[in-house]
């Protein structure tokens, strides 16, 4: 079984939808598609909430309208015959009663989730429409009959597992299965998400909870890139990634990949192949277990971050202090990034603000504090690179005299952090890209 995840540009027009349909049917054997939401519809509907729970009805109408025109035009393109026009008005027409219903009603955050779902429950049904318009059998796999996550927001894999196998086996003499991405039920039964970009978990858990032979996620470039390619010009290819190079990669922001994508196959060994939709024959990246030693393969930079200095006039290190500090984030469930120490003080990185008076106020008791908000986590990837003679040298000189605020080396074999302000992203990405690959051939 392979699982096949198409993301958001990928079906973005009704010709990029007729070409992953070409695409998934020169696949041989049994497969589980996953879609994400036609690119630019889950953000639509991001806006439709955010105008809703601001009060602003008549933008959020605006909203809504343009969306649905949208849907309508793609709908006369991608279906050919009378029939599956009238089949393709009545699914824009479930659904968007179903926003509208939302969106005159009373804003609150199971609203909000209910609405977001709706991109990939439009994207799938069109798809799966269209398979059988051309005599490809298709069933569908509804994710919100499997896919679940927990009081902690944590995906329940050994459920999804023991719901999703049966299904599977019910549906033998289908080929093609289709399935939303990013949608699931949380908890307490309602519809919920697994965060933005989340269709790439979805694929890897679905790919975890079946044992599948491998997870594609295909996309809009030929695979993980060595810098982020929306920063840094000449950036390229990586053939082979590690399972813990790729987690650090997607953790601290190459985007192509949802931040926990690797975690569920990892934990299975199942490959995880990266593809380009708009060229199939490149290579892309495969991620497994192998990978060259020794060498630098990627930079990624994660925004967003704040760092926190804890400093005492007393000895901060003494025993248990660290602890007491640990405690505060813990308490409030909040996870650190990046640490380092000095005798007297200790900076943290956080990327989730939500309870940052709260954990500001309860570290005043242990010292006095410094917010610097507006901060950029570098991370530089490789399989052992720590160990490796010289490439800090290599680092710092790269950088020049780009100020760095903090450095964290030997925290894993694989990963080298630096903290900056957010304003030096683009120039510290540039200049290491030069430095650190200009010899690539
Ligand atoms: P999809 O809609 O298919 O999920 P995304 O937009 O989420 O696609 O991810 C693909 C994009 O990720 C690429 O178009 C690229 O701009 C961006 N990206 C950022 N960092 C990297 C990287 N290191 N390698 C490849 N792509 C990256
Ligand atoms: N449609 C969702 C988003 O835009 C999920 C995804 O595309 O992966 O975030
Ligand atoms: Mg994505």
């Amino acid at each position: 079984m392979l699982v096949l995840k198409f993301g958001g540009t990928s079906v973005g027009t009704p010709e990029r939808m007729e070409n992953v349909a070409n695409l998934v049917t020169s696949v041989e054997g049994r497969k589980i598609i996953v879609l994400s939401a036609v690119s630019g519809t889950t953000n639509t509907l991001m806006d439709i909430t955010n105008a809703m729970k601001s009060g602003d009805t008549e933008q959020a109408n605006i909203l809504v309208n343009s969306l649905e025109d949208f849907y309508n035009n793609f709908s006369k393109k991608i279906f050919k015959t009378t029939n599956y026009q009238t089949l393709g008005k009545e699914i824009i027409s479930r659904h968007f009663s179903l926003i509208r219903l939302f969106a005159a009603g009373k804003f609150d955050d199971r609203t909000r989730r209910e609405l977001l779902a709706q991109g990939e429950l439009i994207s799938t049904e069109f798809f799966h429409a269209h398979l059988h318009e051309r005599g490809l059998k298709s069933q569908m796999l509804p994710a919100l009959h499997f896919m679940s996550i927990d009081e902690n927001n944590e995906p329940e894999l050994e459920k999804i597992s023991e719901r999703l196998r049966p299904l599977i086996k019910s549906l033998e003499k289908y080929e093609v299965l289709i399935t939303q991405g990013y949608i699931c039920r949380n908890y307490k039964n309602e519809i919920d998400n697994l965060r933005r970009g989340g269709s790439d978990y979805t694929a890897s858990l679905i790919g975890a909870a079946v044992s599948a032979d491998e997870i594609q996620i295909w996309t809009d470039i030929d695979g993980m890139h060595n810098n982020d390619p929306r920063i840094v010009k000449n950036t390229f290819p990586i053939a082979e990634l590690t399972f813990d190079e790729a987690s650090e990669l997607a953790y601290f922001g190459a985007k192509i990949l949802h931040p926990s994508t690797i975690v569920p196959a990892q934990k299975f060994s199942i490959p995880v192949r990266l593809k380009n939709t708009m060229d199939k024959e490149a290579p892309g990246t495969i991620i497994s277990d192998n990978s060259e030693k020794g060498k630098i393969k990627a930079i990624a930079a994660k925004d967003g971050i704040t760092a926190i200095k804890i400093k005492s006039s007393r000895m901060l290190l003494a025993h248990g202090f660290l602890r007491k500090i640990f405690e505060v984030f813990e308490n409030h469930q909040t996870s650190i990034d990046m640490i380092s120490t000095s005798e007297i003080a200790v900076s943290v990185t956080i990327d989730d603000n939500s309870a940052l008076n709260e954990i500001s106020e309860e570290l005043m008791k242990c010292g006095t504090i410094e917010v610097d908000h507006n901060q950029t986590i570098i991370c530089i990837v490789g399989n052992r690179i720590a160990e490796k003679n010289g490439v800090l040298k290599l680092i710092f000189n790269s950088l020049g005299t780009t100020p760095i605020r903090m450095v964290s080396v030997g925290g894993s074999k694989n990963n080298i952090s630096l903290l900056i302000e957010t304003p030096y992203k683009e120039k510290a990405l540039n200049l290491l890209n030069k430095g650190l690959f200009d010899s690539h051939d």
